[in-house]
């Protein structure tokens, strides 16, 4: 799943990185083995390593083509930033800018950038290292922050509490964009441009939004970290270490799953192995994952006839 159109929107995966992640038993509070072997067989090998019993996840930027605008959702982690503690984030050196080109995306083109949440692998390449300072990668860009997250965040940084890696975060990756005069701050149910709505999926982080696509009759829904990993379609009720409100992160989960489930929305998170996402359906009382082939081409109702 590279590129694909929903109705006249042309949709683009741009890949950072794919790499192991944590184990289950590391990752979520209700890590059950009961519940998770019947899924290993679908699991493997590509979306869970058997050898490492670890999860594999993608970092990438979801690139939208309307016929007017460039609209960048999530960033990725950038180059050359300071992640103490977390070597999969720590002064990477990824060919992302020459991806994006590859792409068909100069950074002078990009309109709009989207960061569902301001978390380190949301947001890292909204600036880009330029003499010494932290400069916004895209100089023409409006970059959408939700307001609930800054708050948090700007907030954080004067507890004392707050990790370095979410002081180097904001402080490369949020600021220079503030100081840029480049952010707009944004509320659930927005419209950030035609058919492109913002919508409140708290718990991950506390203002963290999904971006509703409605095209051509067709509908997708980029949802950030409200789930991380195919798992937690059928598993939707684990909740995570990795959430702020692990409770209400379950809860928007399962609302967004719903959502999908009742609209036929194609389902596009922030760090699924390809297929990249899929369209979601009721399964033996919780949630399925139905691939598509040709996302662009396949409606979920043909899938389940
Ligand atoms: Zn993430």
């Amino acid at each position: 799943m590279a590129d694909f159109m929903i109705g006249d929107i042309r949709v683009t995966r741009v890949e950072e990185s794919v790499h192991l992640t944590s184990r289950p038993q590391d990752r979520f509070i209700d890590f059950e083995p009961s519940q998770l072997e019947p899924l290993l067989q679908w699991l493997a090998p590509d979306f869970y390593s058997l050898a490492d019993e670890r999860m594999r996840s993608s970092i990438h930027t979801w690139v939208l083509r309307t016929p007017t605008q460039v609209i960048l959702v999530d960033t990725c982690t950038g180059n050359h930033k300071d992640r103490p503690g977390f070597p999969n984030f720590h002064m990477l050196d990824t060919p992302y800018p020459q991806r994006l080109r590859a792409a068909g995306i100069e950074p002078e083109e990009v309109d709009v950038v989207f960061c569902t949440h301001l978390h380190v692998d949301h947001v890292g390449w909204n600036t880009r290292l330029a003499d010494g300072r932290w400069v916004p990668t895209f100089p023409n860009a409006r970059y959408l922050f939700s307001r609930g997250d800054f708050e948090h965040f700007d907030r954080a940084m004067s507890l004392p509490g707050t990790s370095q890696m979410t002081r180097n975060t904001f402080t490369d990756s949020v600021l220079p964009i503030v100081e840029a005069g480049q952010a707009v701050y944004v509320d659930d149910g927005e419209e950030i441009a035609k058919g492109l709505s913002l919508e409140a999926a708290p718990g991950h982080t506390p203002g963290q939004m999904c971006l509703n696509l409605r095209s051509g009759g067709r509908l997708a829904c980029f949802c950030g970290d409200v789930l991380h990993h195919p798992l937690q379609v059928p598993l939707w009720h684990w909740r995570t270490r990795i959430c702020t409100d692990p409770d209400q992160s379950r809860d928007s989960r399962r609302r967004m799953l719903e959502q999908c489930e009742q609209t036929g929305a194609l389902l596009l998170p922030a760090h699924f192995i390809a297929p990249h996402g899929g369209y979601i359906e009721h399964r033996n009382d919780s949630f399925g994952i139905l691939w598509p082939e040709a996302p662009g081409g396949t409606d979920p109702r043909h899938a389940r006839r």
